[in-house]
């Protein structure tokens, strides 16, 4: 399971980053076109957690926005789906945001 990597990833760096405290609230950033769904997400992070510091902890999922800029045209374009066409008619979209896996904030106890 891809997510389960990806959250384990996430769960060592802030692990790391508590110092052995007890984590009571983890913030991730999660863009709309990355495969990781919160629910994929959630459900790794319970099962990755378990007999760590953050066991417990409460996890906040904030959801981004995809954003494309046109090649041909250089407008900017709301992306909800992986292709997406501009105004102009062009699917040669940039990405720039939609991506992110990111943890933003973490509280510890
Ligand atoms: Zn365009």
């Amino acid at each position: 399971m891809h997510e389960l990597n990806l959250i384990r990833h996430i769960v060592q760096i802030v692990s790391d980053r508590a110092n052995g405290a007890k984590v009571a609230q983890v913030t991730l950033q999660v863009g709309k076109l990355n495969d990781a769904t919160p629910e994929a997400i959630r459900f790794s992070f319970d099962l990755a957690t378990k007999g760590t510091l953050l066991e417990g902890a409460r996890l906040e999922i904030v959801e981004i926005p995809g954003l494309g800029r046109c090649r041909a045209c250089g407008q900017d374009v709301p992306m909800n789906q992986l292709v997406e066409r501009c105004s102009c008619g062009s699917t040669d979209l940039e990405r720039l945001a939609g991506d992110e896996l990111i943890i933003t904030h973490m509280v510890t106890v």
